[in-house]
């Protein structure tokens, strides 16, 4: 079996959050179970040197919409995974990843790039990711071509919606647009090719691929989504237990396990002396993400002057939408123990994963959420909004892992409750040893999801 994992960004070489821990973690695990070869997109930006990431092959041309696009190919194998990397000026030239006016274009020279290199290196199944690779699905229907094709949605809420006329760009047949193809209130939503003409689609939690089938949640699919609900399928994420490893991490302080989590405290005294924070023996909370409405910072920042009352440090580390960044800049200089970074420090997160002793994760909506199971694996306990993911890999006792504090209803006054709840089981310092020391030995590890993922491979191919 040789499969193609097609991903718009994986870690190390460009991310902007979970997909690329997953397209880094998934491959690496299935490598061991079967054939498979990453591709990406070769941005500019990604240090070729750094890498070794070297030139591969012939170029060559691709065709679509009256156009001719040219291809490069790179290739680079890092821990026994082969990773391909696709270059071509209009999806690569960009200074990030996403947020161009042509993204549908850009994705789509790389979704019909992937079209053509299934071909090329005999692949048996294409594994798709998210908007961007969707296209592919389309492309190989319409070529009647015997590859199969799974689609993974990790985030709903990007669908990779553009003009109407975009279609012709793509090489896409008017046919198409209607509603139970790409069509969407007028416009063209590439998503919708993923899900409509892929073999399997899957989310990244049980729980969230029933909450998509919902209007609450469905982004406007919920209805297209039902309908292909017999090939859809929920497989929770894991992490990659070696890159984050409080025993060997060297981006942090001090190395510990769970026969010396007191070490945690060097570590946070580290970090304060980092961030020219003053000194405190207070619990510390930690809140590390993307600064979007999906990731309930809004929640936080109401509750900011209760928790200035209170005996905590909370600090809080993020790039993302202005207002928000403008918001938290001001209230952590008006209040004393909260603590705004603006920015995205993949070592500085591991330093606050390592140090704090709550990670507080109030998602509007979590298709799995990888936060959760990094801050269970370096002992710090997570409050979470019970909602996708994170429904489905943090309780409130330990029957399952990991063990945290859960809230259902999103209201920052519900917020406050857990904060406070926290506040008490760190007085208990026997407890919250106890639940520091359980969380720590919970298997968040990929293998258990990448044989769900082999499986489903297989039951793909048997079907031909
Ligand atoms: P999403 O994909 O929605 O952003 P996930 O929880 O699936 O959220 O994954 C987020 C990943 O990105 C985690 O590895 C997290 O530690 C990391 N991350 C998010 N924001 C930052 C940041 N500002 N600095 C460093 N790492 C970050």
């Amino acid at each position: 079996m040789r499969v193609l994992f097609a991903s718009s960004e994986i870690f190390p070489y460009s991310k902007s959050g979970g997909l690329a821990d997953v397209a880094y973690s998934l491959p690496l695990e299935l490598s061991k179970i079967c054939e498979i070869i990453n591709i990406t997109p070769m941005y500019e930006f990604i240090d070729k040197d750094k890498f070794n990431i070297v030139p591969f092959s012939k170029k060559f041309s691709i065709i679509f919409g009256g156009d001719s696009y040219e291809i490069e190919l790179f290739r680079c194998i890092k821990k026994g995974v082969d990773t391909l990397f696709v270059y071509n000026n209009i999806l690569c030239e960009v200074n990030s990843l996403y947020g161009q006016d042509n993204d549908c274009l850009r994705f789509g020279v790389f979704s019909y790039a992937i079209s053509k290199l299934t071909e090329l290196l005999g692949i048996d199944i294409v594994h798709l990711n998210d908007w961007h690779t969707a296209l592919v699905a389309l492309v190989l229907k319409k070529r009647k071509s015997s590859v199969k094709s799974i689609f993974t949605i990790h985030n709903l809420a990007y669908q990779g919606i553009c003009k109407k006329e975009t279609l012709e760009s793509l090489g896409i047949d008017k046919s198409y647009f209607n509603q139970e193809a790409l069509e969407f209130y007028g416009k063209v939503n590439l998503l919708k090719a993923g899900i409509a003409y892929s073999n399997n689609i899957t989310t990244v939690s049980q729980t969230y691929a029933k909450e998509i089938q919902t209007k609450e949640y469905g982004c406007g699919l919920d209805g297209f989504l039902t309908k292909y609900s017999y090939k859809l399928k929920g497989i929770l994420n894991g992490i990659d237990t070696k890159l984050f490893n409080p025993e060997n991490d060297k981006v942090i302080k001090e190395n510990y396990d769970i026969k010396n989590i007191e070490k945690k405290e060097k570590n946070r005294n580290f970090c304060y002396e980092k961030l020219d924070i003053k000194d405190t023996k207070k619990a510390l909370f930690v809140f590390i993400g993307r600064l979007v409405e999906q990731k309930g910072i809004f929640l936080i920042m109401q509750i900011l002057k209760d928790i200035s009352k209170m005996e905590l440090e909370f600090i809080l580390l993020g790039e993302g939408e202005r207002e928000y960044e403008t918001g938290l800049k001001l209230l952590s200089k008006r209040y004393k123990n909260v603590h705004y970074i603006k920015g995205y420090d993949e070592e500085l997160s591991h330093l606050l994963y390592a140090s704090a002793n709550f990670l507080v994760m109030p998602s509007l909506f979590e298709p799995c959420g990888l936060n959760q199971m990094i801050a269970a694996r370096y002992g710090t306990i997570p409050i979470v909004h019970s909602v996708g993911g994170l429904k489905d890999s943090v309780f409130q006792d330990t029957k399952k892992c990991a063990m945290g504090i859960k809230f259902d209803k999103f209201h920052e006054g519900e917020l406050l409750k857990a904060i406070k709840k926290a506040l008490n089981i760190f007085e208990n310092k026997k407890n919250y040893e106890k639940i520091v020391k359980y969380n720590m030995k919970c298997d968040f590890s990929f293998q258990k999801s990448a044989k769900k993922y082999f499986d489903l491979y297989k039951k793909i191919l048997k079907k031909v």
